[in-house]
């Protein structure tokens, strides 16, 4: 049987850092040639103390590579009218290239209302109808900040895609179902076979011991085993739990929905937790808010 005892760790903290260099340096040149400087504009409904955090690390994100960025904060108790109209003063502002809203959203407000006002050519974390579809067709969009993220580290860490069993655990319309779409889309990266699971699927570990890559977003700490990880796997790890932890100063650890220390030492590739996919997500948002400032999607 084949084991790999020193599997590559896939650094996503490296990379988004590389990544957020190459897009400073990019908007270093527009700058310098007098072109547009990408604006991103933040919605933020409420004060739920998670959605401030999200929201103010992506705002000093585009503070820090020199983009323009603008918060608009708003009571949870605005009406869903009300909402809408925000979004459609930033889908006619001209100088605000890209826009996210920040999920979730309060019970009285619809996503569903919310996402379809977004203007496709500002919709840079891709959830629009119009992106979800133009991603599936393999046409130019905005691809979903967290798929995007997974996708570059593939790309960067030339993992062959091509011909590969991907078994991708977990349905979300934010994670696992674009991921499906993707790894199956005739591009490179791509060409898998892609089995997606669910919690209905019947024998689980089965199937995802025959994954050339195993993408895992299904949000249960640690789910995946050993027993579940064909050996020289690459092994992408979505998950992010709190747990807590005496020795840290803030109280708690991080961990992923696979259990990193068994897993590890069978894959030939893995990303860990913290310092795998999540620092690739911001990342992702600022390149499709460079390609929206650039009309790169949508010309
Ligand atoms: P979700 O809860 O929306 O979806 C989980 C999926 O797992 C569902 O489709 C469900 O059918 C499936 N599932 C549940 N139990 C199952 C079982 N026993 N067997 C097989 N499938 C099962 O989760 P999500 O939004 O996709 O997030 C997944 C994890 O990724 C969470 O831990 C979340 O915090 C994390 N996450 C991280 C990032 C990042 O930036 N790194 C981004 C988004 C989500």
């Amino acid at each position: 049987m084949e084991t790999t005892n020193n599997p590559q760790i896939i650094d996503g903290k490296k990379t988004s850092a590389t990544i957020k260099e190459e897009i400073a340096a990019e908007v270093v040149k527009i700058k310098a040639a007098g072109g547009k400087t990408p604006h991103l504009a933040a919605v933020l409904v409420g004060d739920d103390g998670a959605s401030q955090t999200y929201v103010g690390a992506k705002v000093k994100a585009c503070e820090q590579i020199g983009f323009t960025s603008t918060l608009v904060k708003l009571d949870a108790d605005i009406s869903e009218e009300g909402l809408l109209e925000e979004i459609e003063k930033l889908n006619s502002n001209a100088d605000v290239d890209g826009m996210i809203v920040q999920l979730p959203l309060p019970k009285h407000i619809s996503v569903q209302k919310v996402t379809e006002k977004i203007r496709p050519e500002k919709d840079v974390d891709g959830f629009t109808p119009a992106n979800v579809g133009r991603m599936a067709l393999n046409w130019p969009t905005y691809v979903s900040a967290t798929p995007n993220g997974i996708m570059e580290l593939i790309k960067r860490y030339n993992i062959e895609t091509s011909g590969k069993h991907c078994v991708v655990i977990g349905r979300s319309h934010i994670v696992g179902s674009p991921m499906s779409i993707l790894m199956g889309r005739n591009d490179n990266p791509g060409n898998c076979t892609v089995t997606l699971t669910h919690s209905r699927t019947k024998n689980l570990p089965e199937i995802a011991r025959t994954a050339d890559i195993l993408i895992v977003a299904i949000g249960k700490a640690e789910f995946v085993t050993k027993d579940m990880v064909k050996p020289g796997a690459v092994v992408i790890d979505v998950g992010i739990h709190r747990v807590p932890d005496a020795s840290k100063k803030s109280g708690f650890r991080l961990i992923g929905d696979v259990k990193f220390d068994e897993v590890a030492p069978l894959a030939s590739a893995i990303t860990p937790v913290p310092g795998g996919v999540g620092p690739m997500t911001i990342a992702s948002l600022l390149y499709n808010t460079l390609m929206a400032s650039q009309r790169k999607i949508y010309s």
